[in-house]
């Protein structure tokens, strides 16, 4: 069977060989096991379950929660001529029948539908007439409350499959590997977690990086100078940022569009054609640009602010490079952008997912502010797994001294300790540290506190700066109550008493202010 997979993958694709871990998901599903596959975006998880579909009599059914992606996936099999559809809240109710009864009648090998359609009555009664050889689901994080991208309906696809005549296999996938979430994906979907299929996270082409303390726009338009012939992705936090940085650019005569959700739908198309047929190298976007983009010469992805969490920011900046060549990752980070995240997040989210998304825009700023390599610092946080240092991302290719910061660490961590653990937040601390004259220090009696002025010598900016690192080691911890607050962790315990040393890369200070 795998031999006639390889020889669809040639004939429908026009791929010689499989990539890491499509054979293996194949294999497991075509020897009709449940199967869970992990794989980072652009790794290839759409032919894992379209092979089997084509190998299998029957109708395949996908589940997909992105209306735009369905389409797009939907013309692409169509254009290779592969006989698929999709049952979603664009099409009308009549088109919706008309595609039901063809798929009774067996005229497609896939048909993608949006987990909403799970929870119609009349729905579920059709598709128990059609002969369903395998459930993919896609994205299947979002199954899970863990995830970044939690949706309810998810949770209703095991009672599908429950009240289907015929079980069909099921394969579940997601660029999402944190064992929580796979745990959780495994358990809503009755898959043996033995059968999980998990890739390497790591893209070899892509280098990171994040440079902070630098004027922004300068450093965008000094980079886009010096790459003005290669196409690339500028991600901006909103509408607003993305409309002045297109007009910005475009004053400095670069070739640039843009996309956002606040234009209308046919200036959007026009956006992205433009850029896809490469009459214009720059994209200046918000989120909503990408999903669904098979760009593959993408050389850079830069956010110009920083991303809520690590899943959107390596699905976003995993757009570059798909053509395997080296391409370049790169985040501008501000510490004020945190500030704007974590209001968003209180704007946004439910109460009980508060603390758990503030978790993940921690895990985001640690990203931002470790020294250690940001490849493995990304594969990590998706797999829990070690990786040797990447040599090529921003942090494996500094020169700097490492300097021993013991010293300095242990003067931030017992400050912390006398204020009160879990009472203060970054800011006092180190204005603390910089004796400060300001009025709730001296309210608190900080002032008489043995820490207070004990780094004068630097800014505030620079010992929050410290503060962010230390987090980035896990000396510190961030507790998310009503406001952020620092305690000082069982590692930072070791620092204090001597028996850990800490190294830093020698900084870089900004002047007293
Ligand atoms: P994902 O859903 O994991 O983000 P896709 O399924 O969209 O990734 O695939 C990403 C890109 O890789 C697509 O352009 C696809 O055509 C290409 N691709 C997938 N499998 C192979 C393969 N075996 N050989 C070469 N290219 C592949
Ligand atoms: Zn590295």
């Amino acid at each position: 069977m795998l031999e006639q997979a390889r020889k669809l993958l040639q004939q429908y694709y026009g791929y010689s060989a499989f990539r890491n871990g499509q054979e293996q998901a194949i294999q497991s599903v075509l020897s009709g096991n449940d199967t869970l596959t992990v794989m980072p975006t652009g790794g290839g998880k759409s032919i894992c379950y379209q092979i089997p579909a084509l190998v299998f009599e029957g109708t395949t059914i996908v589940i997909s929660p992105l209306i735009s992606l369905m389409k797009d996936q939907v013309d692409a099999l169509l254009q290779v001529g592969i006989p698929a559809a999709y049952i979603n809240s664009s099409i009308t109710a009549a088109e919706s029948r008309e595609r039901i009864q063809k798929a009774k009648q067996g005229e497609y090998k896939l048909l993608y539908i949006a987990p909403e359609r799970l929870e119609s009555y009349d729905f579920m009664e059709h598709l128990k007439e059609l002969d369903i050889p395998l459930l993919a689901v896609d994205e299947a994080h979002c199954i899970s409350q863990w995830g970044h991208d939690f949706r309810p309906s998810y949770q209703r696809i095991q009672r599908m499959v429950q009240v289907l005549p015929q079980k069909p296999i099921v394969i579940a996938l997601t660029a999402t590997a944190t064992p929580r979430v796979r745990y959780d994906i495994c358990e809503s979907l009755n898959i043996d977690e033995n059968n999980t299929v998990l890739t390497g996270f790591e893209r070899e082409n892509l280098s990171f990086s994040v440079i902070r303390g630098q004027d922004r726009l300068r450093y965008l338009k000094d980079f886009l100078k010096k790459n003005e012939k290669e196409a690339g992705i500028i991600y901006a936090a909103t509408r607003k940022n993305v409309d002045q940085l297109y007009e910005h650019l475009q004053k400095s005569g670069i070739a640039v569009s843009r996309y956002h959700a606040g234009m209308s739908d046919v200036e959007r198309m026009e956006q992205q054609e433009e850029f896809l047929q490469d009459r214009t190298a720059v994209m200046v976007a918000t989120s909503a640009f990408g999903m669904g983009i098979d760009k593959s010469n993408i050389r850079y992805v830069i956010h110009y602010q920083l991303t809520k969490n690590m899943e959107s920011y390596y699905q976003e900046a995993g757009r570059a490079g798909r053509d395997g060549l080296p391409s370049e990752c790169i985040l501008l980070y501000s510490s004020q952008d945190v500030q704007v995240q974590r209001f968003l997040i209180d704007q946004s989210s439910e109460q009980h997912r508060m603390s758990s998304e503030l978790e993940k825009l921690q895990q985001m700023v640690d990203y931002c502010h470790t020294e250690s390599c940001l490849q493995s610092k990304i594969v990590h946080y998706f797999s829990e797994a070690e990786s040797p240092p990447c040599g090529r991302c921003g942090n494996c290719t500094d020169s700097r001294e490492t300097m021993d910061v013991t010293r300095e660490a242990q003067i931030v961590l017992s400050c912390i300790v006398r204020m009160g653990q879990k009472r203060f937040g970054k800011t006092i601390i180190a204005q603390v540290l910089t004796a400060s004259r300001n009025k709730k220090v001296f309210e608190l009696g900080f002032e008489r506190l043995p820490t207070y002025g004990m780094l004068k010598d630097q800014s505030a900016k620079d010992v929050t700066d410290l503060i962010e690192f230390l987090i980035s080691q896990e000396l510190i911890a961030v507790d998310h109550g009503t406001f952020p607050t620092l305690y000082v962790k069982e590692k930072g315990r070791e620092v204090l008493v001597g028996k850990e040393t800490v190294y830093r890369k020698e900084a870089v200070r900004t002047k007293q202010v």
